[in-house]
């Protein structure tokens, strides 16, 4: 087993190697997921310029405010800095170290205020997004990657069924979130990045903003919850109903939406298009009728970042590989009335199936 280090020393080299391929000159990485990856340095993004850059020969050298550079050092031991005082020019240290020709390739995220003071100071080359290189690498998770997300789901798996031991009637969307929040953080997450409660008609809308809504016996509730552990992220959703009989069509359409899903597991498999993953479970929703009520794609990468590649969505012919981690997430939004969501995380194994990373009960649970 590779050290940390050393695996993301690894990354670097294959980076530099897609640079050279793709004739672009280097790297340059703002704070995020991408520089986490590369680095394993992570700091919030600011006014101040931090930039990793990755030229084409391998060579990595981290620009960041002087203050900073134990940090850096810290962090990431094994790679070069180049510090800059609070009236020196960064975007010049960052140009110096450009050398080979070629267009430049900016983090996806990076500020526009960066991009274009770097343009500026790079004058005459092309600018592309980093996930031009980088896509390919995060899409294909390694051993400790895929361990990390297990670990991480895990965390939101034991959230979620202590969440169905709490009181529902009467508390307010807000309430429940808060609760989700304290639990995740309870079951080791680092980091909560939203908590989703959407109950009765507001479960008809996928993103719904948690509020003061007051939950209230036979409402359908769409809990959908995520965030992170040592940088790797979950996304989990579960659709319970409070009170003790769910109502008729309530039930069908959980059942439905669950079957979609596991059409989705069925078709998630080595060399199969990730197109061909939502094709199977809309398949399911529109043979029982609710097909123009299911209004997103069936799901995305997870990983670092909490939407990446690959996205299973018509038009993606993207072939699934092992190592490969995405979210099954298909629902139903009746407007006006209620919603249903079923969400795991899963990985492309070594045999090529699909293995759930999340596997806390898919049934429609009661809550009190
Ligand atoms: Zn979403
Ligand atoms: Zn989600
Ligand atoms: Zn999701």
């Amino acid at each position: 087993m590779p050290s940390e280090r050393a695996s993301i020393a690894d990354r670097r080299t294959r980076a530099a190697a897609k640079l050279r391929e793709r004739g672009f000159g280097a790297l340059l990485l703002s704070p995020g997921a991408d520089l986490f990856y590369l680095a394993g340095y992570q700091i919030f993004a600011s006014e101040r310029l931090t930039c990793l850059v990755l030229d084409r020969d391998g060579k990595a050298t981290i620009v960041c405010p002087e203050f900073e550079a134990p940090r850096v050092a810290v962090a990431a031991p094994d790679i070069e800095r180049s510090t800059w005082g609070e009236t020196d020019d960064p975007y010049a240290a960052v140009a110096a170290l450009v050398r080979a020709p070629g267009a430049v390739a900016v983090a996806d995220q990076m500020w526009a205020a960066f991009v274009l003071k770097l343009e500026a100071a790079l004058s005459g080359r092309a600018f592309v997004v980093a996930s031009e290189i980088t896509r390919q690498l995060r899409m294909r998770k390694d051993e400790a990657e895929v361990d990390a997300l297990r670990l991480v789901s895990e965390s939101a798996d034991r959230t979620y069924s202590r969440i169905l031991e709490r009181h529902f009637a009467g508390r307010t969307e807000r309430e429940i979130g808060a609760d989700l929040a304290e639990l995740l953080r309870a079951e080791g997450h680092d980091e909560v990045a939203f908590t989703i409660v959407a109950s009765g008609a507001n479960g008809a809308s996928p993103h719904h903003e948690t509020a003061d809504r007051r939950i209230a016996e036979g409402d359908t509730v769409v809990l959908d919850f995520g965030g992170a552990m040592r940088g790797y992220r979950s996304d989990i959703t579960r659709t319970v109903h409070v009170g003790r009989t769910a109502g008729r069509e309530e039930q069908k359409v959980h059942d439905v939406v669950r079957r979609a899903q596991e059409a989705g597991y069925g078709a998630a498999r080595k060399g199969a298009s990730a197109e061909s993953v939502d094709a199977a479970a809309r398949r399911v929703i529109d043979d029982a009728g609710y097909g123009e009520f299911f209004i997103h794609r069936t799901g995305h990468g997870i990983g670092l970042d909490g939407h990446e590649h690959p996205y299973l969505v018509r038009g993606n012919r993207d072939r699934l590989e092992p190592g490969m981690a995405f979210s099954i997430e298909p629902g139903i939004y009746l407007p006006g009335r209620f919603g249903v969501r079923i969400e795991d995380v899963a990985v492309i194994d070594a045999d090529g199936s699909a293995r759930p990373l999340n596997r806390a009960d898919h049934a429609f649970a009661t809550v009190a």
